[in-house]
């Protein structure tokens, strides 16, 4: 288990920012999702530390996160959302400082910084002051900092903010790498669906500092399709083959409803067009909903 919470409640002021969330991460690659100001960020630095909650309970790793924050940041990692670089500072003296502050030795964060600056592509600009560096850049290098003591655990906030679409792809490929051969658990927070598609296999969906949602990615992969109830005259094993053949996903009830997944982008009278090139009378045509896909919604703020 990376991480377990009970009811945890925090404020900022009046501001109400996680109110009451309990979960059990699993472990794996872990998507935070909300829309912003859903409290995110404010569950991050709680999980590390950072902030202690004015009521409820948690462990990261198997520790309090009120009684053994020193232990949580040797063992995870932190990639946070803001800039953290320090002007003046080349790339390895900035990481093997982030090495020294999670408890290494002095010699030994350094030359574990040597290693992770080459790991995320900064090893040839690895003495360059970080005020020359392009968004790609620091994005790695937060990377970089974030991963330099070995940690069991990743926090990435934002990973992918400020980048074009190639830095974008090339910092997903990175973390999928950590994850998955570097046996790194890692929780990624975005407000980005498709950032954390790749790399992640669960989501938690935060809504208004509450939980709105939490399952398996390949579940909440059905959100990009909408969803149709259907019912034909006949057998209509063309029709269902033919629609099968555009993208969507069929499921046949017992009593011949067709539960038809269509995917976003297609449009909906391809199905009509389908059913009359098969001379199949279409009887009951009907827009569902799953509980997960309104969750979803209310979480994004998209209808
Ligand atoms: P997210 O990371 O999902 O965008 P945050 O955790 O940053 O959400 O914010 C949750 C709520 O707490 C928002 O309403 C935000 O405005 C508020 N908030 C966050 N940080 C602070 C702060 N330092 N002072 C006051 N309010 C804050």
């Amino acid at each position: 288990m990376i991480a377990e919470i009970s009811d945890l409640q925090f404020s900022y002021g009046p501001i109400k920012a996680l109110d009451g969330i309990s979960l059990n991460l699993a472990e794996g690659a872990v998507g935070l999702l909300g829309p912003n100001g859903a409290g995110k960020s404010t569950l991050l630095r709680i999980l590390l530390g950072f902030l202690a909650p004015q009521h409820g309970q948690g462990r990261v790793l198997g520790f309090d996160i009120r009684l053994e924050q020193a232990r949580i940041r040797r063992h995870v990692g932190y990639m946070p959302e803001d800039d953290c670089l320090i002007p003046g500072m080349d790339a390895v003296t900035f990481t093997a400082y982030f090495g020294e502050l999670s408890g290494m030795p002095r010699q030994e964060a350094m030359k574990r910084a040597h290693d992770v600056l080459f790991y995320v592509g900064l090893g040839e600009s690895r003495y360059r002051f970080l005020e020359t560096y392009s968004a790609g850049m620091k994005q790695r290098l937060k990377l970089a900092q974030a991963i330099v003591h070995d940690p069991k655990l990743l926090f990435l906030d934002e990973p992918t903010s400020n980048l074009d679409p190639q830095g974008r792809r090339e910092i997903l490929e990175l973390i999928q790498d950590i994850s998955s051969k570097k046996d790194i658990q890692v929780l990624i927070c975005s407000h980005i669906l498709s950032d954390i598609e790749t790399v992640c296999s669960d989501v938690v969906i935060l809504n208004k500092g509450r939980l709105a949602a939490q399952g398996k990615l390949s579940e909440l992969r059905e959100l990009h399709y909408r969803l149709y109830e259907i019912r034909i005259k006949g057998e209509g094993e063309g029709f269902t083959a033919r629609i099968k053949a555009l993208g969507c996903r069929v499921e046949e009830t017992e009593d011949k409803l067709l539960k038809v997944y269509v995917p976003a982008e297609m449009d909906i009278r391809e199905i009509f067009r389908v059913a009359e090139g098969e001379k199949c009378q279409v009887r009951h045509f009907v827009r569902s909903r799953t509980s997960l896909e309104d969750l979803f919604a209310r979480a994004v703020g998209v209808d």
